[in-house]
């Protein structure tokens, strides 16, 4: 299976977008969105996705997405890029530039610092953003901990900034359905309709919880050879 993920970007998509059909995805009107992260992914890999309509695409480096992404999107108009990976403050504006939407907001000094680039920048891109939730409280990775997303939300909101959803990346090694539920149990309490969860080795259980945006890389391209 890896063999044909690796040689054909395509048929690894259909069959990914097979499962999730399979697993219920726009049942009961609910839309799902297949974002295809390509970092460390180069055109001849995306090409295919982009000439066979695919148009969510995830990124996790800001510098990667503006080195990559400028000449596919003028061959292929419509694509919406989605970062994914975390935000520093000085990269905020090429973030706002160049993303559609950020999956990653986790403190108010990046909410401060992106609220006051958005009111300097004409050529805004980016309008929608996902307060990530460190599900599983590791140290050593992104979101904000999960009783403090409230104040995050009530802060993003004070300043007008649009937030519609929330993103998680379970611990590695662990049952990931907890960290779904809590996600889910989260964003209903919250009233938000947006759920960014799932990638290539639990997508799946993702939708069976609600996930509105599952971020698969691997299940399309196969192990990043790095
Ligand atoms: C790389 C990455 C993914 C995709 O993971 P796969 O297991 O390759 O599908 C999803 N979300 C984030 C935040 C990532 O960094």
């Amino acid at each position: 299976m890896p063999d044909v993920a690796e040689c054909d970007p395509l048929i690894a998509c259909n069959a990914v977008r097979g499962r999730m059909a399979k697993a219920g995805a726009g049942n009961a009107g609910r839309h799902v969105t297949l974002v295809a992260v390509t970092k460390a992914r180069n055109a001849a890999a995306i090409v295919p996705l982009l000439e066979a309509g695919q148009r969510d695409f995830g990124e996790n480096r800001v510098q990667e997405a503006q080195e990559k992404w400028p000449p596919l999107e003028a061959a292929h108009p419509g694509v919406r890029l989605h970062l994914i990976g975390s935000l520093q403050t000085n990269k905020v504006k090429d973030a706002l530039l160049a993303f559609d939407v950020i999956h990653t907001i986790d403190r108010e000094s990046l909410v401060d610092v992106i609220v006051r680039e958005q009111a300097r920048i004409t050529a805004l891109r980016c309008r929608e953003f996902f307060l990530q939730v460190n599900t599983g409280a590791e140290p050593q990775k992104g979101g904000v901990a999960p009783e403090k997303a409230e104040a995050l939300l009530a802060y993003c909101r004070a300043r007008g900034l649009p937030v519609t959803g929330l993103m998680c990346v379970p611990p590695a090694g662990v049952s990931a359905a907890p960290h779904f539920a809590l996600l889910r149990t989260m964003a209903d309490r919250l009233g938000l309709a947006g759920l960014s969860m799932g990638m290539s080795g639990d997508y799946e259980t993702a939708l069976r919880f609600g996930a509105t945006h599952l971020r698969i890389g691997t299940a399309l391209f196969g192990s990043p050879r790095i």
